[in-house]
């Protein structure tokens, strides 16, 4: 809980019984012991723990042993393929097509569930965000796009066990980790829950990041926020901010992704799941020239499962969603730079954190063989990540108008993109 393997996910919140409460949310986001535990309590909460421990090629073995595919980047897979939701208003309202939004109200309106584990922003502070079970078409797509700051989903395993009816659950791959763990050893916790789903996972951003960007456009009260969108508009969108007293802050989507290095979740960068491995279907944006050009919105998705499959292939079927296959090469290129920062990179920084004689993540796996240019470029990404996480970076950074500074992050990633293109057919081992 105290150190950096601690990703939030909230479980051990949720199965305390108010023994860990999470505390500092606009700032280091972080569980806190305020009662004492019983033995059986702490031993369910490290059971349910994937900061420390998550076994990739033993649940996978578990929960996809029938998998058609496997990658070690993609994880299993039935399907890989390009889609949106084919109603405007769903894929408009979406992070990139709708399509897990799509697939939450498809569930509800057919009652093939009842409620679903979501994350909307908290009404009563509205710069925070907060899980809730959604029950209707209307709550879903309020909680629908990407929130790029840290949540802890699992707080609200209390809320699932005692739902009366089935449960999606909707989660970040560290989050979804953990609900694997309990379904593993059949905790009552995570009974309801019948279909996993979940977004690609680059990072996520401390608060901090939301308070950073304020003040270079001189706000200094983040409570004075009113919304506070991460992809608000058309795909790929912008992050929007608006203000008690009328005031908007508008940013490309691209341009605020300057905040990630000032700002990262530091696990983060030991996280290796990119596409969300866990889930019976997961989906990201569908980064490439020919679709961010035509905007309106292009996931790629994995399906995972067969019920996952099946489900996909009846909403095409019965055109609530439209939906293109392509190969796993593909997948890979359009993701080549987040594959090469979580199956590449994320590997050697444990290396290095081993190498200081901290803890570090056991996933059961590892990928390794990369070339010496590769660690020598990583250590020069985990210096400057160490560099502008610091106070005084974060300042001055502030000084530099969001535009400019966005500007140049965005070129450094299409550099980025480029550069790592031949990553499926080079040096993995
Ligand atoms: C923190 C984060 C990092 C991401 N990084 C990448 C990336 O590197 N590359 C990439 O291609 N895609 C990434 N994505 C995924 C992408 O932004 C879209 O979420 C994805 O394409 C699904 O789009 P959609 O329109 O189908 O989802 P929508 O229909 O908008 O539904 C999104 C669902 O995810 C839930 N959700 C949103 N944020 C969170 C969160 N922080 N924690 C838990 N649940 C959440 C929402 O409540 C909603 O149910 C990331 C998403 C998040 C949240």
């Amino acid at each position: 809980m105290r150190s950096d393997l601690c990703n939030r996910c909230g479980s051990c919140v949720g199965l305390s019984d108010g023994a860990i409460v999470m505390v500092d949310r606009e700032g280091e986001y972080r569980p806190k012991l305020v009662k004492e535990l019983s033995e059986e309590q702490a031993g369910r909460i490290w059971e349910a723990c994937s900061g420390k421990y998550f076994d990739f090629p033993a649940y996978r073995e578990l929960f996809y042993r029938n998998a058609s595919h496997f990658h070690p980047y993609t994880g299993p897979y039935e399907r890989i393929g390009i889609g949106y939701s084919t109603d405007p208003a769903i894929r408009a309202n979406g992070a990139s097509g709708g399509i897990i939004s799509q697939i939450l109200i498809y569930l509800l309106e057919k009652k093939m569930i009842r409620g679903v584990v979501t994350l909307r922003m908290n009404p009563d502070k509205p710069w925070l965000n907060e899980p809730v079970i959604a029950t209707t078409r209307e709550e879903v797509l309020d909680a629908a796009q990407s929130k790029y700051c840290i949540s802890s989903v699992n707080e609200l395993l209390p809320a699932i066990a005692s739902f009366d009816g089935d449960l999606a659950y909707i989660g970040l791959p560290p989050q979804v980790q953990s609900i694997r763990k309990l379904q593993a050893i059949n905790d009552p916790a995570v009974t309801r829950i019948k279909y996993i789903f979940g977004p690609f996972y680059g990072n996520t951003l401390h608060f901090s990041s939301v308070r950073s960007l304020l003040r270079t456009y001189h706000e200094n009260d983040y409570t004075a926020i009113e919304k506070l969108y991460f992809r608000h508009g058309e795909w790929p969108g912008n992050m929007r901010i608006e203000m008690r007293g009328g005031r908007v802050i508008e940013l490309k989507k691209f341009h605020a992704n300057y905040l990630i290095p000032f700002h990262i979740l530091k696990n983060s960068l030991y996280c290796t799941d990119l596409t969300n491995e866990f889930t019976d279907i997961s989906g990201g944006d569908a980064w490439a020239p020919d679709y961010e050009e035509r905007g309106m919105g292009y996931s790629i998705l994995f399906t995972r499962t067969k019920t996952g499959n099946d489900l996909l292939q009846k909403m095409v079927d019965e055109g609530y969603i439209s939906f293109g296959e392509i190969t796993e090469n593909e997948a890979i290129t359009m993701h080549s730079h987040g594959y090469d920062l979580k199956k590449r990179g994320a590997f050697i920084r444990i290396r290095f954190r081993r190498l200081t004689g901290r803890s570090v993540p056991d996933y059961g796996y590892a990928l390794k063989g990369f070339p010496l240019s590769r660690y020598l470029m990583e250590a020069m990404i985990s210096f400057l990540f160490l560099v502008l996480g610091t106070t005084p970076a974060r300042w001055f950074i502030g000084l530099f108008s969001p535009v400019f500074i966005g500007k140049w992050f965005e070129k450094a990633r299409t550099f980025w993109k480029k550069s790592t293109y031949k990553i499926k057919r080079t040096n993995l081992t």
